[in-house]
């Protein structure tokens, strides 16, 4: 988006409104494949219907399932994968209406994937061209069979702090990527094969990139990356995360941090300690376990055990006192027996985690798991799934119980989603667009909330995931 922006584009969130559209899309599991291609198919009827002059197909869907795209929908004008970024330019001919001066514009969001529309000169196409009205939708249709995929490849592509960007998330927020792609070899998984090897950025270009967004009036920054814990491996650093971390809690009129995903056995003591230390970093650990099983875990090609695991939730929440810590499991994994499933209820008893999510395994072809037998069956995949959810709600519903009296700081957000007789906010947490949230039914001192600013609040209900919260000051 910030390339587009600054070629010229004018984004636009109005889909009637563009010449270009753009589907940013996922290919991680098959309901995203799906979701992607349905979105693929809608843009393309804007474009039948002439509202649109221009599809551009973009991510990850693209690494997979480039022929497919080309051969199955036509009208797709432009393909751009995610580690050929550049190309979006050419793609939109937007380097032509450059040199040509010609006014522009768009974006708009769908669903999950974004689909940014950019308007453009017609003339200034110079991506390859076909004939037109030539919609087949049918053939478009997603069919696993048919969409076998062969990844070519590996992308290699990483932003810097001199990569224009436009952010999409309410001005007080943001995300940093410090890393991209992964080496781990967990067996249910094709990120790698996606995103390419694991690459870190520059620690100096990400203190550089924090700093910028915090003069643009940023207060709260979330690290992401496929693994963030393995920061600065590839660079030759030991303890990357840490040290990034450290450099970047100092930064002046930066009031919160945070980071997501770390990988069980890269959580060390060092990231801990840097963790207790920074009032600003969140007291928040994201680290998905997929299993307890160590059996399954074995099959799974990541190792650990419910054992371990809890050794290292011990360690850190007493390093790191009030830690929230969330996790996500994979129920269903090939060959997981009822036995082993129980052990993973029995951890989830045992680990007594603030936040959980449980994903139903999916088969995806190109990962280890695809040839693992036996399969477990759908309908038992989902009935353990939803008895893990239940069983970790009613913790979730305690853990929340004892935030009640609390008083914390309180980023407020705006009307609440759910009802406009409330608003809602996070605290430090809660990330974003993750966990439960903070619903707001009392301003206390003030007659209106700012959007985007911090408040001191004071906890006082709590239902299963979200709590009730009033304004102190
Ligand atoms: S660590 Fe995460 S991204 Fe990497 S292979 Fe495992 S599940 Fe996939």
């Amino acid at each position: 988006m910030g390339m587009l922006d600054r070629a010229g584009a004018r984004l636009t969130a109005a889909v009637d409104e563009a010449d270009v559209l753009v589907v940013n899309t996922c290919s991680f599991i098959d309901s995203a494949k799906q979701e992607s291609v349905d979105t693929i198919l809608e843009m393309v009827r804007h474009k039948a219907a002439g509202t649109a002059k221009r599809v551009i197909v973009a991510g990850c869907l693209v690494e997979r399932y480039r022929d497919e795209i080309q051969r199955n929908i036509p009208e797709v004008d432009a393909v751009v994968g995610t580690g050929e970024l550049d190309a979006i330019l050419a793609a939109a001919g937007l380097a032509a209406v450059q040199s040509n001066a010609s006014p522009f514009p768009i974006l708009a969001q769908t669903g999950r994937q974004e689909s940014q529309l950019i308007e453009r000169a017609p003339s200034a196409v110079n991506t390859h061209s076909r004939p037109e009205g030539n919609l087949r939708e049918q053939q478009g249709r997603y069919d696993r069979a048919e969409w076998a995929g062969a990844i070519s490849a590996l992308p290699n592509y990483l932003y810097d702090d001199a990569t224009p960007r436009l952010l999409t998330t309410p001005r007080s927020s943001a995300y940093i990527k410090i890393a991209e792609g992964c080496d781990h070899p967990c067996g249910f998984c094709i990120i790698p094969q996606l995103r390419g090897k694991f690459r870190s950025r520059r620690f100096a270009s990400v203190v550089a990139e924090a700093e910028q967004l915090v003069r643009q009036g940023v207060r709260e920054i979330t690290l992401i990356g496929q693994d963030t814990t393995c920061y600065g491996e590839d660079l030759g650093m030991k303890d990357g995360l840490a040290d990034l971390l450290d450099a970047l809690a100092r930064i002046e009129g930066l009031k919160w941090l945070r980071f997501l995903y770390a990988y069980p056995n890269k959580v060390t003591t060092k990231l801990l300690e840097t963790m207790a230390r920074h009032e600003t970093i969140a007291k928040y650990l994201d680290v998905p376990l997929q299993h307890a099983s160590a059996s399954v875990l074995k099959r799974m090609k990541r190792g650990g055990s419910g054992e371990i695991f809890l050794k290292m939730l011990e360690k850190a929440r007493r390093i790191v006192p009030d830690l929230v810590v969330r996790t996500t499991f994979i129920v269903g994994f090939p060959g997981e027996t009822a036995e082993e499933f129980a052990e993973l209820e029995q951890f989830v008893r045992e680990a007594r985690l603030d936040w959980m999510g449980a994903f139903s395994y999916s088969d995806e072809e190109g990962s280890a798991a695809f040839r693992l037998e036996p399969k477990v069956p759908r309908r038992t995949i989902e009935a353990r799934r939803k008895q893990l959810m239940k069983l970790q709600q009613r913790i979730s519903a305690e853990k929340q119980a004892k935030w009640i009296g609390r008083r914390m700081p309180l980023l407020v957000e705006g009307v609440s989603e759910e009802s406009d007789l409330l608003w809602q906010g996070r605290t430090l947490l809660h990330a974003p667009e993750i966990d439960g949230k903070v619903l707001i039914n009392d301003f206390g001192p003030h007659e209106m909330l700012v959007p985007g600013s911090f408040y001191e609040c004071e906890i006082t209900e709590s239902h299963h995931y979200d709590v009730v919260a009033r304004i102190v000051a």
